[in-house]
């Protein structure tokens, strides 16, 4: 392996990709990568499904996407941002819990969300939504952004976000994330590795001041994804400086989710040496390879 193929962001049908956990691992070695981590929205249902389909030759490391809200840095109000924890022990008591609420509060967003496109007269049903979720997994608005495409409404998962599930949406319902530095505190004392998401993806709306990222690194932050599809070249080049200057890792990943993204596998990777400072960051649970 002289130089790895590592993608550290991906998701499967335990939340909002499309691969189940066992697909994923061998999509993930049919496009030559030998590390992956597989990291679901607010769960970690996916886990032993993947640990157990494991290709021979291809490296796990076990990880979430935390849903977070941070200060801006700006002084107004809380912004919805996404944490990556890699190798924590997934039976620690608050991230158990954590992790249990804000399933419970994804459906039950999504549920309002559907309830006020049916008053309008949307051909969607709720129940219908849930119906194919597998137990443990994370219900999301691409859940109901591909109801909306079977039912003719939309050609396109993305037109429906476009259209009608974008956070300014009239039918967008809010959620109670986690605020990030106690999500921070919780990976680490779980023995695992934090590491800030996509933090300049505008696609999901307002975006945090580089101070942010400073405090953060402060509280315990671990890493930083520099490369990503949603940001420019300017973005990575701001972060990049950032995160050295930080001491924190750079990471790079595709954030996978099948077809309701156009991001092949492994669009984006992370260097060796940036694999190395993370996993010497965490002691929460092993690196597993098939
Ligand atoms: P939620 O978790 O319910 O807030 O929905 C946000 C998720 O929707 C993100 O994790 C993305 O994976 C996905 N998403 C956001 N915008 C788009 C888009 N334009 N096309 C496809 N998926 C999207
Ligand atoms: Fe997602
Ligand atoms: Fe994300
Ligand atoms: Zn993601």
């Amino acid at each position: 392996m002289t130089r790895p193929r590592i993608d550290l962001h991906t998701h499967t049908t335990a939340s909002d990709g499309t691969d189940s956990p066992a697909g994923l691992v061998t999509v993930a070695a049919a496009a030559g990568v030998d590390v992956l981590a597989i990291t679901d929205h607010d769960t970690t249902a996916g886990w032993d499904e993947a640990a157990a389909a494991l290709p021979r030759g291809l490296t796990l490391v076990r990880g979430a996407e935390f849903s977070c809200a941070s200060p801006t840095g700006r002084g107004d109000l809380d912004v919805s941002v996404h944490l990556l924890g890699y190798l924590f022990d997934p039976s620690h008591p608050e991230i158990v819990a954590e992790q249990a609420r804000l399933r419970i509060e994804r459906v039950q967003r999504l549920r309002r969300m559907i309830e006020k496109m049916a008053a309008d007269g949307y051909p969607v049903d709720a129940d219908a939504v849930f119906a194919a979720l597998p137990t443990g997994a994370s219900a999301g608005r691409p859940h109901l952004a591909r109801a909306l495409v079977a039912a003719g409404v939309v050609g396109s998962v993305d037109e429906a976000f476009a259209t009608l599930l974008h956070d300014g949406s009239p039918y967008h319902v809010s959620r109670v994330d986690t605020p990030v530095d106690t999500a921070i505190a919780m990976v680490r004392a779980a023995g695992g590795v934090a590491v800030f998401a996509h933090p300049l993806a505008r696609r999901g709306g307002q975006v945090v001041e580089p101070s942010v990222i400073v405090e953060l690194a402060a509280a315990g932050l671990g890493g930083v994804e520099v490369d990503h599809p949603d940001h420019t070249a300017s973005d990575r080049d701001l972060l990049r400086g950032l995160a050295t200057d930080l001491d924190l890792a750079i990471t790079g990943s595709s954030d996978y989710h099948g077809t309701n993204k156009i991001t092949p596998m492994a669009a984006e990777t992370t260097a060796a040496d940036a694999l190395e400072d993370l996993l010497s960051r965490a002691t929460g649970a092993e690196l597993l390879t098939g």
